[in-house]
């Protein structure tokens, strides 16, 4: 395929990911669902498909696979409901739409991306957002089927700690996004999470606001992040990355360099994220022991890991 080399990355959550907490086999489960993720996104770009299609059929992908925090298996509110988040964004035209908490909709990125091409709004909440789900006869699920055994015993365990915690802090799952570059040379991003365990019903988090968790523009690059979104609103993570590139100048690698590893922290902001620019190989990047991770750019061969090394 003529024209700028493709590339993809994914994430499915960074956190407290220790070797010695996972086992032989749920090591290879979660490698096995992020490979089939990459693929679906690789397997449009090598047909020369837009990155935005890309991106939605990777976090179609992690959505599907109740072992990440995104669609079913997505982790519990404290009254034990699902309130799912997501969020796309297409750099060629700075186009974006974002859906948020989300009880029904079997695939919310494809929601995000509904509003973005066919509402005047960019953002979508609650009932409203479940409506305009039913006018695009996207499918629908009754809530429990959101809701795995996992979860319900998570969730228990956060309430005897009285903790709010990140899905990744007990070292199992996490929330999901992927950035793309397609062989036209468009970037786009998209993030999809059930948000935190424990959390207050009507909180939000990074992922569906732009800007902070998710963010694309050709004239920069595109972001899609995971962690304590809390800290990653509060740093506008994925927007900030972006302009420093675009109006600095910086490498994409220096300017994720500032934001995960110094500013960040800075501010105790456990976390990572994925980000692709207008030419090179995507980076991946988080502060935290490990983070569920894959990318493949043209002419190259898959990378798929989960610790730090
Ligand atoms: N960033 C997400 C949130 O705060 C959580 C995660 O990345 O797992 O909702």
């Amino acid at each position: 395929m003529n024209g700028t080399p493709w590339a993809l990355a994914l994430h499915g959550g960074a956190g407290t990911i220790l070797r010695s907490k996972l086992s032989v086999e749920e090591e290879s489960r979660f490698r096995d669902g992020l490979a089939e993720a990459l693929q679906a996104g690789t397997q449009v770009l090598q047909k020369g498909g837009a990155a935005v299609e890309a991106v939605e059929c990777t976090v179609i992908a992690l959505e599907e696979n109740p072992l990440f925090n995104a669609g079913r298996g997505s982790v519990l509110t404290t009254e034990a409901n699902v309130e799912m988040d997501a969020a796309i964004m297409d750099g060629r035209n700075l186009e974006a739409g974002a859906v948020i908490g989300l009880n029904t909709v079997r695939n919310p990125v494809s929601l995000a991306r509904m509003v973005m091409e066919r509402n005047d709004h960019v953002v979508l909440a609650g009932q409203g957002a479940e409506v305009f789900a039913r006018l695009c006869a996207l499918e629908s699920k009754p809530t429990d089927w959101f809701v795995t055994e996992r979860r319900r015993n998570q969730l228990e365990e956060a309430k005897k700690a009285q903790t709010v915690s990140l899905d990744h802090n007990d070292g199992k799952y996490g929330t999901v996004g992927a950035v793309a570059r397609d062989t036209g040379g468009n970037l786009a991003a998209a993030t999809s999470t059930g948000g935190m365990t424990n959390k207050a019903c009507g909180r939000v988090g990074d992922a569906p606001l732009i800007g902070a968790g998710t963010y694309a523009s050709n004239k920069g690059c595109a972001v899609s992040a995971t962690g304590h979104g809390e800290i990653f609103i509060r740093l506008t993570v994925a927007r900030d990355i972006a302009a420093m590139v675009e109006y600095l100048g910086l490498s994409l690698e220096e300017a994720v360099r500032r934001k995960v590893h110094a500013e960040l922290p800075a501010l105790q902001g456990a976390g990572g994220l994925i980000a692709v620019g207008a030419e090179g190989a995507p980076v991946l990047s988080f502060n935290t022991p490990g983070m569920y991770r894959a990318s493949q750019a043209a002419g190259e061969s898959e990378k798929i890991a989960i610790f730090d090394d």
